[in-house]
């Protein structure tokens, strides 16, 4: 059969292996496989050493053993369940093996006097113990009495998996794929760089890590060190970068409305504020001001820690865009967020003669119809909202601007869906974008994850505030802890009561949410209390939240909803339960909803004891530091880049075997050899973006 030139970028479909028939083809392309390249980027999770074998008479339950003996007796036993039931002895005891899938076949090869080798996890049985579905081979009949069975003379790859795919098969595709990996391909532009760094050859790396030496050292492999594991890392950062930067030169090619003002509007609404910009405000808005005025579009995030006063700053690029002619959108993740949005701007910019218009999901009948013509003409100039500002039928006559609030709750597909409605007759113009997140993240990963965007960071608060004090108290002493929230509210302050429940469902957070509510209402009489979860309408949810900002309720009972922006500066205590069951980002968030106001504000976090030691770690975080970016450091070095940026963030940027935390200081390696890849050698930056983003491209480019 003629080999594929360069199989390692895998032109060779699946179907060449043996056994890929349609079925396991399909399997296959569950988890993204299609070629025999894919295959072998397809790397093992962990390994086993299965070459030493073990006596039956030593195995414990819990262990994960090999051992080797002959079957002296195999019976079907109808009991509960219908299982086989395979008696193995070697001479130092006898173990059972239990099936409860075989077939016909499979029971008459399990006869006595056969050999087997197996491979499982060891479990305490009724009588002896004993092994369930273990991986087995028959051994060799054992003439001498030693074990003279050739042991493997590889660690066992333990790869991942999707139903129907078994270990067996992943081991013999990946043993025929290895076979075509002969012509050896480096897409790296600089074999001296390299060599200097003492990488193997891309050939080398992937025989090792999918069949190492049972010499091998297993803790570096496990935790990714291994220079064969860095050398495909390093390899993998460079496609991403590679990836990363196409992508913006292709946005390049966009255009977008020079937003030119003379600046009068913004300076009418400067003086109308009753404070002063800080400093690093006024360097956002220079940023984003000069950006405006260019005939590209603007691509920045503004990251500032909660209470750093963004909004203030998208008012101000709003209002250049409005100046210059142009409408904006604006969009919150939630109706709540929104609102609040529209209650700011058109305070702020009604008395500038700017008409602003509300548009959500549940706008509907004549009321939105008029909105859309308005907006369709240009009567409205700024229009605020939630998602449905995407929704088709939403015509503007002129964006120049979007501003996107808290996006983390946004995916880029969302982002993007927003840059097509582009401005009018023109297709090919796009508007600028300002997307704002509250959520610090630290500059590593932002450099990764966000590297199609230019990035502001409001790296200082307000003057006046004072910061909010962080205790732990364990619940045990939550009785001080409700007569700390009678004060409070009796002092005229509000509170906020924060439930965390560990399990998935949604209906057990509300439900714990409302005990709490009920037990506290028992207990605090005096106070009005309100409750928001997730089981409530959207309506009904802001109708609590509404009554909690003008005051009417002193103790807002909620499960994690509350995260976001929600802006009530009389509020300055919080009590957050089970404190060890979130991120750091997450409590960070959470407490940044005290501490709004001048007075001082305190968190308490009530933990459940005994904390573990990483909890222990993780608590004292949020009690010695405010920084959000230290946080945020914090957060990524304990629990990892997944957890930080949230599923949804990291699904688009989902790397196989690099680790952005791990392997950090590969990352201004992997630019460099971005760069030069991509002017040097353009056809190895595009096969190397397929190798390792392939069919994940389409997503990435939406
Ligand atoms: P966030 O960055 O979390 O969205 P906001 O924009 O809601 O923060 O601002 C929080 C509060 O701080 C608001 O009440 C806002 O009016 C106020 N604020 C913003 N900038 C300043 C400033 N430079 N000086 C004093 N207060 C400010
Ligand atoms: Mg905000």
């Amino acid at each position: 059969m003629a080999v594929d030139e360069d199989t390692t970028d895998g032109s060779l479909p699946v179907t060449v292996l043996k056994g890929v028939g349609p079925k396991a083809a399909e399997r296959l392309e569950r988890l993204g496989i299609y070629t025999v390249g894919d295959v072998l980027f397809h790397l093992p999770l962990r390994y086993q050493d299965r070459s030493r074998v073990l006596a039956i008479g030593a195995v414990r339950p819990g262990m994960q053993v090999v051992v080797e003996g002959e079957i002296n007796h195999s019976e079907i036993r109808f009991g509960r369940r219908r299982s086989l039931l395979v008696h193995l002895s070697d001479g130092t005891g006898s173990m059972i093996l239990r099936f409860f899938h075989f077939s016909a076949a499979q029971k008459n090869n399990l006869a006595p006097g056969n050999r087997l080798r197996c491979f499982g996890e060891v479990r305490r049985g009724q009588k002896q113990v004993e092994m369930i579905h273990p991986e087995y081979e028959f051994a060799e009949p054992d003439s001498t009495g030693d074990n003279v069975q050739q042991a493997p003379d590889s660690l066992t790859p333990i790869y991942p998996t999707t139903e129907g795919m078994h270990q067996l098969s992943w081991r013999s595709l990946t043993d025929q794929c290895l076979e075509y990996l002969t012509s050896d391909r480096e897409r790296l532009p600089d074999l001296l760089v390299l060599d200097a760094s003492h990488y193997p050859s891309l050939k080398d790396s992937l025989l090792y890590l999918h069949r190492p030496p049972v010499d091998a050292d297993l803790a570096l492999l496990s935790e990714g060190e291994h220079p064969a594991q860095q050398r495909l890392s390093l390899e993998e950062l460079v496609a991403h970068q590679v990836s990363l930067r196409q992508m913006r030169y292709r946005h390049r090619v966009h255009r977008s409305p020079a937003l030119k003002h003379a600046g009068s509007l913004s300076l009418r609404f400067i003086e109308n504020l009753p404070f002063t910009l800080t400093t690093a405000q006024q360097r956002t808005v220079q940023a984003i001001s000069e950006d405006l005025s260019r005939s590209h579009p603007m691509m920045r995030l503004v990251q500032g820690d909660v209470g750093s006063g963004k909004t203030v700053v998208a008012a101000l690029a709003a209002l250049q865009a409005i100046e210059a002619g142009y409408q904006v959108a604006l969009m919150a993740p939630t109706e709540l967020l929104a609102e609040q949005h529209l209650k700011n701007f058109s305070d702020w910019f009604s008395v500038l003669g700017i008409e602003s218009g509300w548009l959500t999901g549940r706008i509907k009948g004549k009321a939105r119809k008029q909105l859309l013509e308005d907006l369709a003409v240009g009567r409205i100039q700024i229009l605020i909202g939630t998602h449905a500002l995407f929704q088709d039928e939403v015509m503007y006559q002129k964006l120049g601007l979007v501003i996107i609030d808290e996006q983390h709750r946004f995916g880029v597909h969302q982002r993007l869906a927003l840059k097509e409605k582009g401005h009018g007759a023109d297709q090919s113009m796009v508007p600028h974008q300002l997307v704002m997140t509250a959520t610090p993240i630290p500059r590593t990963l932002a450099m990764t994850a966000f590297a199609d965007l230019d990035v502001s960071v409001i790296d200082e608060l307000p003057p006046g505030r004072t910061p909010v004090s962080t205790v732990l108290v364990s619940d045990e002493r939550r009785e001080e802890v409700v007569k700390r929230v009678a004060q409070a509210c009796r002092g005229g302050r509000q509170a906020y009561w924060v439930c965390t429940l560990i399990e998935e469902s949604e209906a057990l957070q509300c439900q714990a949410a409302e005990d709490t509510a009920n037990m506290l209402a028992e207990q605090l009489s005096e106070l009005s209390i309100g409750l928001v979860h997730g089981r409530l309408s959207s309506q009904q949810k802001e109708t609590v939240m509404q009554h909690f900002k003008q005051g009417e309720v002193d103790l807002l009972v909620a499960t994690t909803v509350i995260e976001v922006g929600v802006d009530v500066p009389n509020a300055s205590l919080m009590i957050i339960e089970n404190p060890e069951r979130l991120g750091l980002s997450q409590l960070h968030q959470l407490r940044g909803r005290v501490g709004r106001g001048s007075v001082e504000s305190h968190c308490l976090l009530m933990y459940h004891a005994p904390l573990s030691q990483q909890s222990q770690e993780r608590l004292a975080v949020m009690r010695e530091t405010t920084d959000g970016f230290v946080v945020a450091q914090k957060d990524l070095e304990l629990r990892g880049p997944g957890e930080v940026l949230g599923t949804r963030q990291t699904g688009e940027m989902q790397l196989r075997i690099a680790d952005l935390l791990r392997d950090q200081a590969l990352l201004p390696q992997a630019q460099l050899l971005a760069e030069e890849l991509i002017e040097q050698t353009p056809q190895n930056a595009d096969l190397l973006v397929n190798r390792w983003l392939g069919s994940r491209l389409d997503y990435a480019n939406v």
